[in-house]
This record gives structure tokens, C-alpha cells and sequence, in this order.
């Protein structure tokens, strides 16, 4: 059997009809950056989120980025986050002049630890910005607390966690504003590359307005030194109709990270995500910590049984090159550090089959089982 890492195809079939019949529309109108569709989608996704305001724009990374500079975040400024998110978390602050400041995980959830925020914060500390990492909601109840305690904004990147929910509210909506990425692999995804920010502060989203289209908010007006970073009506279009089905996408990542957990759970060496209330969790990975340094090998042993896996992320941000140049060492973050070595993040996505996860769960048991056949379970 072969288990792909991701099947967007599968994902897609059921939709591609009208999906494609929307491209043609939006084809024939030549509306092919902003407009209508732009319009529509930022409305249903403000909504979605249980927010005011969405602006549509051209990536996870600007989204951040143009929250950030909304927040008139630059030089001199520090923001506060985890270490081992995606590089895009740490590049979009940097971008702005502030200095990222990193801050050890949680061993539990993968998210920052909250408990040690405020270690990292100073007097030049302007934001926090909690990563809702692999899916799953960050503490925003002490987060909120910290900031609320040191004057700070905060701003989630939520580029996994469209849909994720704490007592019912969504990811996005716990801070001053968010960011989203619609990259293709994102729960919700686009057909390309794409993003927005949200935020219920209808001044920050029209400084977002003014900065992702050259400074302005009308053709050739610069009030500010902008960019150009905007929403095609193609993704937009995309975006409306996938939008639709994202609950039930969600839903069905859960079950499988539920099947999962049934099946890997008590594999000595393996220790598999704590699935917390309903959808505080919408898995965007499914990532596993292999112990003892069995990684690689269970890596290995799972690709020639033709079963794709990733690692995300191999290193955490401050032992990047691009990240060096913050200063610090190896072991300033040891829990980030060890988990970079022990993760591997299992296929996932709403098509999954109950059989292929029944295949890749069998697969590691064999493996686990190889080295010390006695210590088989029944
Ligand atoms: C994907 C991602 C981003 C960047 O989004 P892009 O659309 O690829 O620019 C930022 N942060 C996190 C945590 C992500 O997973």
C-alpha cells in the first residue's frame, strides 16, 4: 500500500466541477486582482472568525508582516515567540526591523510555554505572537493575561488553524488580530499562494488596506510607504468555495488523529498528541515523538513500506542560519531542541482512508516491534 503524505487531489475531485466553472467566471470578468470575489471571500472569512474585518493578501507570511507594521511594530521593538514554528513566523518579524524573541515549547502541546513568556519580555517588548502550531490552539488565557500585564499586542499566527476552536471561539479571534496563510496544504488552502489578516479593529484593517496595495486606499493615494502584496480573484473565488466544506474537512482530521491515537497508543518509544477538547485541535499534522533516537530509522523503515512523512520543523528557529544572528546557543531552548530530533509528522489530511491509517499505524508497531520482539503487545 502506498500512503501519500498529503492527497490534494482527493481533496479536490469532489469540487473540481465547480471550482473550475468559478475560474471561468472569474476569467471572462478580468477581475483578476481584488474585486468582487476579493470582497466576498474577506466578508465570509471575518465571519467565519467570529470578526469584523478580513483583508485579503498574498500570503501567511505578508499577513503577519502587515499586522505587525499595522501595529506600527519596527526597529527596536522586540516580539516575543515560540522557537520551533515555522521560519515564516520569525522572518515576518524580522522584516518589520523588530527582533524576534524566542521563548522555549510547551512539552505537552508543542506551543509556547507559557510560563516562560515573561523571561523574554523587556521594556522595548511591543507583541506577542502565539503559533497555534500543527492545529492546535496556543494558552491564550495566560497569553492574554501576560499582555494585558505588560501593555503588549498580540497577534496569532494562525496559518494552521483555520477552524480550531477554544469553548467555541475560533483561531483568530483571540488577539488583536491575526494572521492566516492559504497556502495549497493549508487546512484551507488555496489554488496558489495566499493569506489575509483579521482582526476586529476596523483601524488596523484599513492600515492593512492602505499597506498591502502601495500605501493607499485609493488608486494613486500613498499615505504611507506601502507594498504590494494583494489577493487574486481567482484564489479569492477558490478560497469561498473550499470555505464551505472546511468544518467537515476539520471534522474528518480529527477522526483520523482520533483512529491514530487508538491504534499507536501504549508503543513503547512512541508518544503520540494529546487530542483535547472537540476541535481545540483541527491537525493540520499529525505529529509523533519518536524517543531514543529512533527517528531516522522509523523514518526510514515507514518510506520503504511506501508511507510519506515529514518533519516539521528540523530545526528550531534560533539554530537556523537564517536566525544565527539573534545569538543564541544551542540549548537555549532544550525542549525545542530535542523535539527537533524526535518528531515525524504522520500523513494527514481529511481523505485519508480508515485502512491506509490501519496500514501506517501497523507499519510502526512492526517497527517498534522488530528490535525486541518480547516486548510484543497483545
Ligand atoms: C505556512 C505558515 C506561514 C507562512 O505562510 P505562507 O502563506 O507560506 O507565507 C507562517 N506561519 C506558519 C506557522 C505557517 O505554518
Amino acid at each position: 500500500m502506498k500512503v501519500p503524505f498529503l492527497d490534494l487531489n482527493a481533496h479536490h475531485a469532489p469540487l473540481k466541477d465547480e471550482v473550475m466553472s468559478e475560474i471561468e467566471a472569474i476569467v471572462d470578468s478580468s477581475a483578476f486582482v481584488m474585486g468582487q470575489r476579493v470582497k466576498a471571500f474577506e466578508e465570509a472569512f471575518a465571519a467565519y472568525c467570529g470578526l469584523d474585518h478580513c483583508v485579503g493578501v498574498a500570503n501567511g507570511t505578508d499577513a503577519l508582516y502587515l499586522a505587525l507594521k499595522a501595529y506600527d511594530i519596527g526597529p527596536g521593538d522586540e516580539v516575543v515567540t515560540a522557537a520551533n514554528t515555522f521560519v515564516a513566523t520569525a522572518e515576518a518579524i524580522a522584516h518589520t526591523g523588530a527582533t524576534p524573541t524566542l521563548v522555549d515549547v510547551d512539552p505537552q502541546t508543542f506551543n509556547i510555554d507559557p510560563s516562560q513568556i515573561e523571561d523574554a519580555i523587556s521594556e522595548r517588548t511591543k507583541a506577542i505572537v502565539p503559533v497555534h502550531l500543527y492545529g492546535q490552539i496556543a494558552p491564550m488565557d495566560e497569553i492574554q493575561a501576560i499582555a494585558e500585564r505588560h501593555d503588549l499586542v498580540v497577534i496569532e499566527d494562525a496559518a494552521q488553524a483555520h477552524g480550531a476552536t477554544r469553548n467555541g471561539q475560533r483561531a483568530g479571534s483571540f488577539g488583536h488580530a491575526a494572521s492566516f496563510s492559504f497556502y495549497p496544504g493549508k487546512n484551507l488552502g488555496a489554488f496558489g499562494d495566499a493569506g489575509a489578516v483579521v482582526t476586529d479593529n476596523g483601524a488596523i484593517a484599513q492600515q492593512v488596506r492602505r499597506l498591502h496595495d502601495h500605501g493607499g486606499l485609493a488608486k494613486y493615494e500613498h499615505d504611507v510607504v506601502g507594498c504590494n502584496s494583494r489577493l487574486d480573484g481567482i484564489q479569492a473565488g477558490v478560497l469561498s468555495l473550499k470555505l464551505k466544506r472546511l468544518d467537515e474537512a476539520n471534522r474528518r482530521r480529527r477522526r483520523n488523529a482520533e483512529r491514530y491515537q487508538e491504534i499507536l497508543s501504549g508503543i513503547p518509544g512512541l508518544v503520540t498528541p494529546e487530542v483535547p477538547e472537540p476541535m481545540a485541535h483541527v491537525f493540520h499534522l499529525y505529529v509523533v515523538r519518536v524517543e531514543n533516537g529512533q527517528r531516522e530509522a522509523l523514518q526510514r523503515h515507514l518510506h520503504d513500506h511506501g508511507v510519506a512523512t515529514g518533519i516539521h520543523y528540523p530545526a528550531p528557529v534560533h539554530l537556523t542560519n537564517a536566525f544565527h544572528s539573534l545569538g543564541y546557543r544551542k540549548g537555549a531552548f532544550p525542549v525545542a531542541e530535542q523535539y527537533a530530533g524526535e518528531i515525524l509528522s504522520l500523513p494527514m489530511y481529511p481523505e485519508l482512508a480508515d485502512e491506509q491509517i490501519d496500514y501506517v499505524a501497523q507499519t510502526i508497531r512492526s517497527f517498534a516491534k522488530a528490535p525486541e520482539p518480547e516486548r510484543a503487545r497483545p
